[in-house]
């Protein structure tokens, strides 16, 4: 990224040359450093003839104060921040939309991209805990998603684009500068405790940003949240899981859904790819990365309750089958509908009744509490308005219209 600086050592004589900085000229397209991790930024400072430590300084102002104006760092030269202001800029993706519920539940839309661009959604979900406030984040990291399972509306959406660093950490910004708007600078604090990258798009497939976000989230010098509140969601890209365990460590929840590879095939199409037994394979390796010491000691397993679809006693017995060597937890997820959705949601019924299966098993199951339903930003609601680029959407409307109109001149 520090590639766009121009930087020379012109109108300097000789001598000038070998002690001073370099001369920085504006730039047109200015270098955003939101979405810079601690590494990049020192490369960058570094670049500009400045102090390595500069970096920590102005990750705190834009991570922990909120602040954009360079005008405002105070704890940095008036020179410097004239130079920064010349070649670069601090920039959240703009906010087109905005919802606040009742209960508590924050929603932004953001436009992503030059010009009419894409349109991204980003849910904060409140929650009270052992520890206090709980205030969860769901973070997208692509705009639609190439994965097409067929529950779920961003897949209907087709894949347009991967967010970049900016886009995906700009994201806890904005959730974090929602409530310090208003609050003098000094007294800012990071209110967001918790994110989730279970936004729209599968994170393991923008792995690079996905990687370099997740460790701004980590950093003391930026959000310093704990491994354990960052999760990562994935639908089983098993090579990147593999990755993932080298390089960072934070929980990992995985989109199950389905016990058995011929139901999975058709709910999760990854599945054909990489199979349940592979998938569980990956989580074992990766829990036994760091031992006890990590955030690893389980993974979350997501199970969407689709009517009739995977919901039986037998589905559940399977489950605790193909889960009895994998230190788990099973969060049942109520499936939220949208328009020509092909599922409907279980029954309150049919839920505790697979719960109580799981639990009298030993296992910790809870139901995902549906929220931010006055707002659409429930679970797989959250494409709401957004464009449909690609088509993918009315293919498959058109797809659902037909076995209609088939079954109802069957029938
Ligand atoms: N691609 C990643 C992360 C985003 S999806 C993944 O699949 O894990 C976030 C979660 O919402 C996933 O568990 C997904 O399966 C679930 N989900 C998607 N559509 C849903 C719907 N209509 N109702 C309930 N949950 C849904
Ligand atoms: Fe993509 Fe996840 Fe939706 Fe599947 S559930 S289509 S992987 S976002």
């Amino acid at each position: 990224m520090s590639s766009a600086v121009v930087v020379s050592s012109e109108n300097l004589d000789e001598k000038q040359q070998s002690v001073s900085t370099p001369v920085v000229h504006a730039v047109e397209k200015k270098v955003n450093l939101l979405g810079m991790s601690r590494a990049e930024l020192e490369k960058f400072f570094e670049d500009l003839g400045e102090k390595k430590f500069r970096a920590g300084q102005v990750m705190k102002w834009i991570h922990q104060y909120f602040v954009t104006d360079f005008a405002e760092m105070s704890n940095i030269s008036g020179k410097l921040r004239e130079k920064l202001e010349k070649i670069c800029e601090i920039k959240a993706p703009d906010v087109v939309h905005r919802n606040y519920s009742k209960d508590g539940t924050r929603k932004w839309v953001f436009r992503v991209g030059d010009g009419e661009g894409s349109l991204v959604e980003t849910v904060l979900i409140p929650a009270e805990d052992k520890t206090g406030a709980r205030k969860t984040l769901c973070i997208s990291s692509q705009v639609g998603c190439a994965l097409d399972c067929s529950f779920c509306s961003t897949g209907k959406q087709g894949f347009q684009r991967d967010l970049t660093p900016a886009e995906i950490i700009g994201q806890l910004w904005m959730a974090n500068y929602s409530y310090m708007e208003e609050v003098p600078v000094a007294e800012r604090e990071r209110t967001v405790t918790n994110v989730v990258m279970m936004g729209m798009g599968e994170p393991l497939l923008n792995y690079d940003a996905v990687l370099s976000s997740m460790q701004l989230m980590l950093d003391d010098f930026a959000y310093g949240m704990s491994k354990r509140r960052v999760t990562l969601s994935t639908s089983g890209v098993v090579p990147k899981i593999d990755q993932l365990a080298q390089d960072i460590d934070v929980a990992l929840a995985i989109s199950l859904h389905a016990p058995n590879d011929e139901l999975r095939n058709e709910l999760v199409p990854i599945n054909k790819k990489y199979p349940l037994q592979q998938l569980i394979a990956a989580c074992q390796r990766y829990l036994a990365k760091d031992g006890n010491e990590s955030s690893r000691r389980h993974v979350t397993i997501e199970y969407v309750m689709l009517d009739g679809v995977n919901d039986k006693p037998e589905h559940a017995q399977q489950l605790l089958k193909l889960l009895k060597n994998l230190p788990s937890k099973i969060n049942l997820i109520p499936f939220n509908p949208f328009p020509h959705a092909p599922y409907g949601r279980s029954s309150r019924n049919r839920i505790i009744a697979f719960q109580k299966t799981l639990s009298d098993a030993g296992f910790v199951c809870t139901i995902r509490q549906t929220r931010g339903d006055d707002i659409d930003a429930a679970c797989g609601q959250l494409v709401g308005q957004v464009a449909d680029r690609t088509r993918r959407a009315e293919q498959w409307k058109k797809k659902v219209a037909q076995q209609q109109e088939i079954l109802r001149t069957q029938g």
